[in-house]
Order: C-alpha cells, then structure tokens, then sequence
C-alpha cells in the first residue's frame, strides 16, 4: 500500500515541532496535526539550555531564540516571607568551542511560534483542529484515524510519531505503560498576568517554605509575567484571578499585589512517569509523551527537544532505506536513560526547593548563592552523553571529548581561505568526520564524499585542542552533532564504523 507521507508527527508543542523542522529540512515529506485549534498559550518552560539552543542553530533559528530571550539572570529568594537573597549574574560568554555557553528565557509559547515560523519557511506547517483518534500498524507502514471538525479520514504513514503530550493518545494505542506515580497533593496554580507592586520589576521573585513555593518570572520584553504557586493539600482550587490573588497574598504574606486579566490559567498536578518502551514497530514517542516530571530544573521541553533531534535523522535514513539494520532501536537506547535521568534530577531538585531539610533551614540564606552557582553550572552542563550508547566507539586514549559527547565547535579555514564553523559543517545532513594530522591540517569528510577528505587548516590548533586528540586520529560526528567515534586514522574502526550506521 502506498503512502500519504513519510512521517507523521502526532502532536504540534516543542517536540513535535523540533522533529518536523529537521525532517522537512532533511528532505523527509512530513505532516504533523495538533488536536487543539490553534496554538497552545501559556508560557510554561522558560528555561531553554545550551544544548537545545546548539539544534537550534542547526535547525537555524537560535539567532532569533536568543534575540526574543533574556540571557541574565536577576533573583530575588524569600524564605517564608523574608527576602534572604537578591542578585544579579550575567550570562557566561561563548567561546571558540562553546557558542552557547548558557540557558537562555524565553516563554515557551514563544518559543514554539519561532518554530513554526521556520516550519513555514522550510514549507510545511501545522494542521491545528485535527485529532489522532486510532492507529493500526502492519510491516510497510501505519494507518492513522484523524478526526478534524467531526470528520473522520485515515492517513498512511510510513512512520508515526507522538509528540502528543503526557496524556499520549499514541501511548495509549499503542499499549504501552506509562508507570510513575501521580501526587496529587502536590499542585500548582499557573498564570500568565501582568503583576503590579512587586519590585523590582525585571526580577524573578522565588518564594520557598516549608511544602510551599512560588514563583513571579517576569517574560523579556513584555508587561506580562507567569505566575506559579503551590496549592495547599486537600484545598480546592479553581483558576481565577480571586483564587491566585489569595495564593499570592498567603505565600508572600503581602496584601499590595494586584494582578490584571490573565492571558492563561491552569492547575499544574505533579506526575512523574516514564515510558515503558519508546517504539512499537513503526510508531515513536518523543517528549512528554514519553516522560513527564516536575518543571524544576527545566528539562522538559528541553528533553523532548533532544529526543526529537536524535531520532530526525534515524527516521530520514530508515525513509530513504538506509539505515542499517538496528539503527532505529538505537533511539531508544539512547533516549530513554535520558529520561530517566531527567526525572530523577528533577525529582531530586523539587524536594530539596519544596522541603528544605530542616537542619538546612537556618542557613539557607547563606547557602542559596552558593547553590545558584551550582544550579548555573549544572544549567551549563545540560547535554545528555551517549558514552555508553549502541553508537559509540571511543578507540583512542586520552582524548578530552569522548564518543557520545556532543562536538565542540571551532574555526577552520578552508583551502580557498574562507573561515568555516565546525557548527556549519555539522548542520549538513550527514555524518562529518575530521581527520587530524601531523601539520596542523584537518581533512574533513561530508556527505556525499566519505572517502576524500579536504584539508583544511586549524592554523593554531584550536580545534585540535578543543577535540583533545592526537596527530592520527579521526573523529567521526553524528548528524546530530554528537561524536560517533574517535579513533586512529589507520586503524580498523573507522572502516568498520559507518556500515553499522548505514545500509
Ligand atoms: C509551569 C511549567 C514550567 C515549565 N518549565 C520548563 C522549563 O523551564 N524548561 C523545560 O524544558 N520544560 C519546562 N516545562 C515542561 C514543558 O512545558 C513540557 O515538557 C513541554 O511542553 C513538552 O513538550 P511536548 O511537545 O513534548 O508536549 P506538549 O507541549 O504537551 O505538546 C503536545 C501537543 O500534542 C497535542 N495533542 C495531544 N493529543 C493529541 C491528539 N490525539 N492528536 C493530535 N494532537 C494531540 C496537544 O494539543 C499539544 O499541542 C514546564 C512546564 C510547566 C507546566
């Protein structure tokens, strides 16, 4: 039976909208629906991490992510009702190997407008009003039941993926487990709103108690703020203006907030799931259909932004057929101890803002820029490895980036004298490989030729150094950016390395 499309992406959030860029952009012909009908809101994730913004430069657009962005930080911490910390930390600056050194905040309906701008450009956009209803499987591809203004027709895909959220209508056709555990009394009321009296202004104000916390996160350039506050156990909530100003005046312990007309109100409920499995035959979750957890720590959006990115190009090569056999179990492989272990920093990190341990309480206020310092860090160093992945082949020694990193950038300069991005390069849709040799040449490889390489030069060693790797050896990298093997340039892994990624 033939085809409709290639790939149809479930589901029109941060997820699903990352995966149909780096489709469409690598040639796949993709369709992706979205149930709701039009684009979701609220502001939701604010933090977008380094990581996400390196595909966004692949996918071009973290140039106007970090335009719309705020890249400094200013915070003001309140134990119970007293302010104990307020201060100020400006955004680390790139360097030759890190363009994007760190998080940037952007409302994550912002962030997902900038997507589908680029989804247009590159000629493809979301079918909103349109809701996956049924899925059937065979060897040669999926049937989709579609239903759109109460009309209900089938769509043939090779392959499927749901990007369709924490209440996955794909996950659940599909039969797959979704354990974890749900809390709920651990709730929050969220808004979008203009604030008024709190200063100052341009801050983030973060209130932590015992079991309670809120937060007042200001959006760049705009009047409006998003408002999250935690909701007592057992009490009952509705989103309105009346409730979040009483939840605000009871955290804070101040009576002069005032809100205007929300743009967006909702109850947040704490889940913390992981899927069982991430494929079935020819369907894929990615995002939160896959996992979902606290927002703290701001790996939600980011992780699913990252499942979409690796398992693009498997899906491109598996369309084309040519993909070696295996390859796309590898996005699982790969994808799921990512989600594991964002749950579990996550987890780890709510219970210690919700419950500072008692003997901490006292010096919490000496401990809180300390520990920004820490969380900053640990924002920085936001990339999942693959080190220990199906992909990997590390087979030289004493190299500062290991297979299974993402790979550093740089500068070469290019037979005919132009300066090129090693970022540049791994935008192209296939593999790179650099081989480094005696004379401060670096022979680079990309598709379609993966047997001559160009010398080009890294007159200072710069790239060389960022790499970390001695005269003699090759490092492949993936196309999606992660290293794929490190090893001598004459020896028998490189030979080996590609044919057990592609047919
Ligand atoms: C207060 C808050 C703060 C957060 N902060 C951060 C942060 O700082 N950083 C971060 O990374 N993450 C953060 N998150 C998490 C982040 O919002 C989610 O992880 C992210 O939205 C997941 O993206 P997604 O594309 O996988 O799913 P979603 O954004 O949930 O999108 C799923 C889409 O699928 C559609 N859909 C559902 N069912 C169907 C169907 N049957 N047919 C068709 N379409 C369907 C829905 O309409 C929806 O548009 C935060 C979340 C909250 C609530």
């Amino acid at each position: 039976m033939s085809t409709d499309t290639d790939v149809l992406v479930v589901g029109a959030g941060p997820t699903g909208l990352t995966l149909a860029c780096d489709l469409v952009r690598r040639g796949i012909i993709c369709r992706i629906i979205d149930r709701s009908p039009g684009p979701q809101e609220g502001s939701r994730g604010f933090g977008v991490k380094p990581r996400t913004l390196a595909v966004f430069d692949a996918l071009d657009i973290a140039d106007t992510v970090i335009q719309a962005a705020r890249a400094d930080t200013h915070l003001r911490v309140y134990l119970g009702t007293d302010p104990i910390y307020t201060g100020r930390s400006e955004p680390a600056a790139p360097t030759a190997d890190t363009p994007y050194p760190g998080p940037v905040s952007l409302p994550q309906s912002r962030t997902e407008a900038i997507l589908r701008a680029r989804l247009a450009e590159l000629g493809e956009s979301v079918r909103f009003g349109s809701c996956l209803t049924g899925l059937d499987q065979d060897a040669d591809g999926v049937t989709a039941t579609i239903a759109t203004d109460g009309e209900e027709e089938t769509l043939r895909a090779a392959y499927l993926v749901g990007c369709d959220g924490g209440g996955s209508t794909v996950r659940k056709l599909l039969g797959i487990g979704f354990p974890g555990r749900t809390e709920e009394d651990m709730r929050a009321l969220l808004a979008d709103v203009e604030v008024h009296g709190l200063e100052p202004r341009d801050a983030v104000h973060l209130w932590l108690g015992a079991r309670r916390m809120m937060a007042v996160r200001p959006w760049p350039g705009a009047a409006t703020s998003q408002v999250v506050t935690s909701i007592a156990p057992g009490r009952t909530v509705e989103p309105s203006v009346g409730e979040l100003t009483r939840l605000v005046a009871e955290h804070s312990g101040r009576d002069d907030i005032r809100f205007g007309t929300p743009t967006w109100l909702s109850v947040w409920r704490y889940n913390l799931r992981l899927a069982d499995r991430y494929r079935s035959g020819r369907a894929f979750l990615a995002g939160d259909a896959a996992h979902v957890h606290s927002p703290f720590g701001a790996y939600g959006m980011n992780t699913g932004v990252q499942d979409a990115y690796n398992l693009g190009w498997k899906l491109a090569l598996a369309v084309r057929g040519r993909a070696a056999p295996g390859l796309l179990d590898t996005y699982e492989a790969e994808r799921r101890p990512a989600g594991q272990a964002a749950l579990d920093a996550s987890d780890r990190g709510l219970s210690s803002a919700v419950t500072p341990p008692r003997v901490l309480r006292p010096v919490v206020r000496h401990l809180i820029g300390p520990l920004l310092s820490r969380m900053r860090a640990g924002g920085r160093d936001d990339h999942p490895t693959y080190h220990d992945g199906p992909l990997g082949v590390q087979a030289s020694r004493r190299t500062r980036v290991r297979a299974g990193d993402p790979a550093p950038d740089g500068v070469l300069t290019t037979p005919r004298g132009d300066r090129i991005h090693l970022y540049d390069l791994y935008r192209a849709p296939g593999f790179t490989s650099l081989s480094f040799d005696r004379e401060r040449q670096v022979y680079v490889t990309t598709p379609p030729d993966y047997t001559r390489g160009t010398g080009h030069d890294d007159p200072d060693g710069t790239v060389r150094d960022a790499f970390g790797v001695r005269p003699g050896t090759t490092v492949v990298i993936r196309p999606d950016g992660y290293i794929g093997l490190i090893a001598p340039t004459s020896g028998p892994e490189l030979p080996a390395y590609l044919p057990r990624v592609l047919r």
